[in-house]
């Protein structure tokens, strides 16, 4: 039976089905593009998944077995509303990894969505009504879990850092360059401009370097 770490459940918080799918989702990208979790900023994930539907906490797995993670930059959400992810290494190329939809299936007669359905949250079910489903997962086989697809052409281009930083002067407060904005000829921060904050980090032309 495959195998999550304790600490796993500690960082998500709860234990439930969708972080240990997430968990495998990773592990099975990273055994077949042959590499190891992330120390630092090579694996990214382009996640699927929207806002307001359940099984976002595949997203937490995801991160905790590849360490692509959201304070490191490596995790984006595409918005599609699918329980699917592509990760892209760097030599590696992609692979995109969907939950079948035959074992969604499987799982959602379970207790544990009679519960989910009656708004009990994750942490009061019942622990072996959440053990037995959680082992559901840890059972099955990659196949039976996951359409797998290998992206070996898949393009991404990490954006690339910068530690410079300028005071807003207005506030006065640090903010990283490409983030600046001009407003009556002074160079601020977005929430003094008055600016919308561009979506995926658009910064000024000027400060690029
Ligand atoms: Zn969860
Ligand atoms: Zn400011």
């Amino acid at each position: 039976m495959f195998q999550i770490p304790d600490w796993a459940f500690e960082f998500h918080g709860h234990k439930c089905p969708f972080m240990p799918i997430g968990y495998r989702m990773g592990t099975l990208a990273m055994q077949k593009l042959r590499v190891n979790k992330s120390p630092n900023h090579e694996m990214h994930v382009l996640s699927e998944m929207g806002v307001g539907h359940p099984q976002g906490c595949m997203q937490d797995g995801i991160m905790a077995s590849t360490g692509a993670t959201f304070g490191k930059g490596l995790i984006e959400k595409l918005y599609y509303g699918k329980v699917a992810a592509t990760f892209w290494y760097p030599e590696k190329g992609g692979i995109r990894i969907a939950l079948k939809n035959e074992f969604a299936d499987s799982l959602a007669p379970h207790e544990f969505f009679k519960f989910r359905k009656k708004g009990i949250q994750p942490s009061e079910i019942p622990e072996d009504v959440r053990q037995d489903i959680i082992n559901r997962v840890l059972k099955a086989t990659d196949e039976e879990l996951f359409n797998v697809k290998m992206l070996p052409d898949f393009k991404y281009t990490p954006l690339k850092g910068s530690f410079n930083k300028t005071k807003c002067e207005v506030c006065g407060e640090y903010v990283f360059e490409r983030y600046l904005r001009i407003k009556d000829g002074k160079k601020v921060c977005i929430p003094c401009s008055g600016q919308e904050p561009a979506e995926k980090g658009f910064y000024y032309p000027g400060f690029e370097n």
